[in-house]
């Protein structure tokens, strides 16, 4: 029985951990949640997983939910009421759970960052949906992992794909990844993209885009911040940065593909020139599932593969000038130290602001070229936490200074 805390449980990864745990009640026990503000979801969630801790985002909600815990305590549909926290002490006390064995980081951009140190801290294994910790902090990260000897499990399907292929070569020595030493073997990865909401626009038609286009994925259902992420494919740039800090690869070596139908979820290819592939249905329980099982593998019931039902497998190179943000990405990624933090805080705060509909699709790498521009001069190839934190503050700021002075009238 492997013991699970869940960050953002409320959330797509959340919600498809937890009927994973539901599906395999024999193997999988959840100990720990967290969640924003969803307080019905969180009650269900209570009674039917029973964790230990539960935390909220906002303290204010907390004489809530511990009245709805007390309903269902009278009601003998929870056997022992959790221990209820909320704000960051609740976070990294969820993430550091005693009677956790692996934590699964499914809180949504660089809040995630210090509950995922403190589960690292605590010696946790962790599954990694929450990719930005890792591109806004790999120098902390990386070097955090070597101390404490946890393992980042890649949950982001791209990843968990080349991880899967990973485990069929000679070099599947597990306590490899994320120790930041290059993978023997690899020539190069190939991660695979849907091309996002937009894939069938015209690049001239993009200033139209509204956030209900952009948040309408083709193959994927997912959380907002990441649909856009996807339909700027910025979601691809921080994944070319996220395949660099698990695997060890130079930049050189990790290529983007666009394959619109999502059934290939990356490749890789060896140095004998053979390419390795893992294939499914476009659906996130597989590569969570995998973490949760590693190493071994667990008998579903889920849909199989049927590729005569799909027919095509298509494959095109990704055009650059329409989606400028994997050039930056590619960019911040080369320069390293800070500049991947600056990239992602302010992809971020301008991805919000889009969602407010306070900032046009199109000004989205426009703000972000510019303040990575800006900070070349600042950069800092071996930053500590707390610079880092005070940067990802920086670029936020600026984003936001952008916005107040109507971006779309400045030069960039
Ligand atoms: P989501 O918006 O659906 O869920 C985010 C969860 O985090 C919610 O439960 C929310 O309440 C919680 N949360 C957000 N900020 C918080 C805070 N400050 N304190 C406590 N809880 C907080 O997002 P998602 O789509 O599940 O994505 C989560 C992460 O997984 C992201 O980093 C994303 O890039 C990554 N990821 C998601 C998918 C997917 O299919 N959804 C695929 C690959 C990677
Ligand atoms: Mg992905």
């Amino acid at each position: 029985m492997k013991a699970i805390s869940v960050l953002g449980s409320t959330g797509s990864i959340g919600t498809q951990t937890l009927q994973i745990a539901e599906e395999f009640p024999e193997q999988f026990k959840i100990v720990a949640l967290t969640a924003g503000k969803n307080l019905d979801l969180v009650i269900k969630q209570i009674e039917t997983h029973q964790p230990e801790v539960v935390s909220l985002a906002d303290d204010s909600l907390l004489p809530e939910l511990s009245r709805r815990i007390n309903n269902l305590n009278e009601d003998s549909k929870i056997f022992k009421k959790p221990l209820l926290m909320a704000g960051a002490e609740g976070l990294n006390t969820a993430a550091a759970w005693g009677s956790a064995d692996l934590v699964v980081t499914g809180i949504v951009g660089c809040a995630g960052l210090l509950p995922t140190l403190a589960a690292i801290e605590a010696g946790k294994d962790l599954a990694l949906a929450n990719k930005e910790t890792l591109i806004a902090a790999g120098p902390v990260v990386i070097p955090a992992l070597k101390k404490s000897g946890s393992r980042l499990l890649p949950a982001d399907s791209e990843h968990s794909a080349i991880f899967q292929c990973l485990q069929g070569t000679p070099w599947a020595d597990n306590a490899r990844l994320s120790t930041g030493v290059p993978t023997p073997g690899f020539k190069s990865i190939q991660l695979t993209a849907s091309g996002g909401a937009f894939r069938d626009w015209k690049a001239e038609d993009l200033v139209k885009a509204t956030v209900e286009d952009a948040t309408s994925h083709p193959n994927w259902s997912m959380g907002k911040k990441i649909t856009v992420d996807s339909a700027t494919l910025m979601n691809k740039g921080l994944e070319v940065i996220e395949a660099h800090y698990l695997f060890g690869l130079s930049y050189d070596q990790i290529e983007i593909i666009i394959h619109p139908q999502s059934i290939i979820h990356s490749m890789v290819e060896l140095d004998d020139s053979s390419v390795l592939a893992q294939l499914g249905w476009p659906d996130m329980k597989l590569p969570i599932l995998y973490c949760l099982s590693w190493p071994s593998r667990l008998k579903t019931s889920w849909p199989r593969l049927k590729l005569t039902e799909i027919g095509n497998l298509t494959f095109k190179e990704p055009d650059t000038k329409k989606y400028p943000c994997m050039e930056l990405a590619y960019s911040a990624g080369k320069l390293g130290g800070t500049m991947p933090a600056v990239l992602n805080a302010a992809n971020e705060k301008a991805v919000e602001l889009f969602l407010e509909e306070r900032f046009k699709f199109i000004d989205i790498p426009k703000v972000i070229e510019a303040i990575c521009e800006k900070h070349k001069c600042d950069l800092n190839l071996n930053p500590s936490l707390s610079e880092i934190l005070e940067i990802d503050n920086w670029a936020r700021e600026e984003v936001l200074d952008y916005s107040e002075k109507k971006i779309t009238k400045m030069q960039f």
